[in-house]
C-alpha cells in the first residue's frame, strides 16, 4: 500500500513537472508592445505590464531602463526608435538594478552611456545582469540637460534597493516612479527594501512640485496619489507589527493578528491573497533586525548584578 502510495506520488510530481515545463514554454513574450505619448518630450513604452520610458529631443534620445530578459522588447524598441525618430539614443538611464528593468539594455552600447546611481554598479556585476554597466554614475542627484530637455535624477537614500533613483522631467511635469509608484498594489515582499526611509520618500515623492503624470514600472499611468496609497498600506503593515512584537507576540501570532487587520483596512488592495503573509514576515524581519527588546533580568541575575557589577547584564 505503501509502495503504491509512493509511486502515486512520484508520478503526481512528474505531472507536475511535465505540466510546468510545458507552461513555461507556452509563454508569450510580448504580445501588446505598445508606445505611449506621454507630454511633450515624454513617451512610455513596454510590454507585458512591464514599462520603461524615453525622452525625445531635438537632439538625442534619453532612455527609461530596460525590459524583462527574453521579451523581446527591447530588439522591437529599438527598430521602433530607428523607424520612429531620427535622432540617436545618447543616454541608457538605469531606475535600479533589478533584472526586470534593465536587462537588454546593451542593445543601445552603439551610441549610449548608461547613467545610474553610484550603488547600482557592484549589484550589477555580482549579479551578472544581462544589463549595460552605467559610467557615470552620482550620489544624490544629478541632472541630464540633452537638446535644451532637462531630465532631473534624483535618489532619496535606500528605498526599494540601496539604488533605487527618480526620473523627473519638471517641463513636462512628469514623474518616472519605477517600482515606486505602487498605489494600491503589494510588492511580493520587503526583500531589499529600507522601510523606515521608504515610508520618509513616499510623504516625498507625494508632494514633489512639478508633477502631473507619474508613471510607475508597472501598470497603468497614474499620479501621486499613488505614493499616498503606498503609504498609508506600509506604515499600517509597520506599526501593526511592530506593536505587537513589542507585546512580545510570536512570529506565528503576529501573522494571524496582523492579516486580520490588514484585509480589514486594506482588502481591496491587489496581491493581498498571495503576498500578505510574505510582506508580514519580510516586515517582522526588518524590525527584528531595528529594534531590541526589552531585557527581562530575573531575580537571580539582579540579585547577582548588585553583589557584584561585572555579573549584570547589558545585553541579550
Ligand atoms: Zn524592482
Amino acid at each position: 500500500m505503501r509502495l503504491s502510495n509512493s509511486a502515486a506520488c512520484l508520478s503526481l510530481v512528474a505531472a507536475t513537472f511535465a505540466v510546468s515545463a510545458v507552461s513555461a514554454q507556452e509563454r508569450v513574450w510580448a504580445n501588446d508592445q505598445s508606445i505611449e505619448q506621454i507630454s511633450e518630450h515624454v513617451y512610455r513604452w513596454g510590454s507585458d505590464n512591464q514599462f520603461g520610458a524615453y525622452v525625445l529631443t531635438d537632439t538625442a534620445i534619453i532612455v527609461v531602463d530596460g525590459h524583462y530578459c527574453g521579451s523581446g522588447t527591447m530588439e522591437w524598441l529599438k527598430n521602433e526608435l530607428t523607424q520612429r525618430h531620427d535622432v540617436p539614443v545618447k543616454y541608457v538611464v538605469l531606475s535600479h538594478d533589478h533584472q526586470d528593468h534593465n536587462c537588454g539594455t546593451g542593445i543601445f552600447a552603439d551610441t549610449a552611456t548608461a547613467v545610474g546611481h553610484r550603488n547600482i554598479v557592484p549589484h550589477l556585476t555580482f549579479e551578472q545582469r544581462d544589463s549595460m554597466v552605467p559610467e557615470i554614475t552620482f550620489d544624490e542627484e544629478m541632472e541630464l540637460t540633452v537638446g535644451g530637455v532637462n531630465v532631473h535624477l534624483l535618489y532619496f537614500g535606500p528605498t526599494h534597493s540601496d539604488n533605487l533613483i527618480q526620473v523627473h522631467i519638471p517641463q513636462d511635469r512628469v514623474l518616472i516612479a519605477v517600482d515606486s509608484a505602487k498605489g494600491r498594489n503589494l510588492f511580493p515582499d520587503f526583500r531589499d527594501m529600507d522601510i523606515n526611509n521608504q515610508l520618509d520618500v513616499m510623504k516625498i515623492l507625494a508632494n514633489l512640485p512639478d508633477v502631473d503624470v507619474v508613471l510607475p514600472g508597472h501598470g497603468p499611468v497614474t499620479d501621486q496619489n499613488a505614493f499616498v496609497d503606498h503609504y498609508n498600506y506600509l506604515s499600517a503593515m509597520k506599526t501593526s507589527v511592530l506593536t505587537h512584537m513589542a507585546a512580545g507576540r510570536s512570529l506565528q501570532e503576529i501573522k494571524e493578528l496582523v492579516t486580520a487587520s490588514q484585509m480589514e483596512a486594506f482588502g481591496d488592495y491587489n496581491g493581498m491573497d498571495r503576498a500578505l503573509t510574505d510582506n508580514i514576515v519580510s516586515m517582522w524581519d526588518y524590525l527584528y533586525r531595528y529594534r531590541e527588546s526589552n531585557n527581562r533580568i530575573t531575580g537571580e541575575e539582579a540579585t547577582r548584578c548588585v553583589e557584584d557589577s561585572t555579573q549584570c547584564r547589558t545585553g541579550l
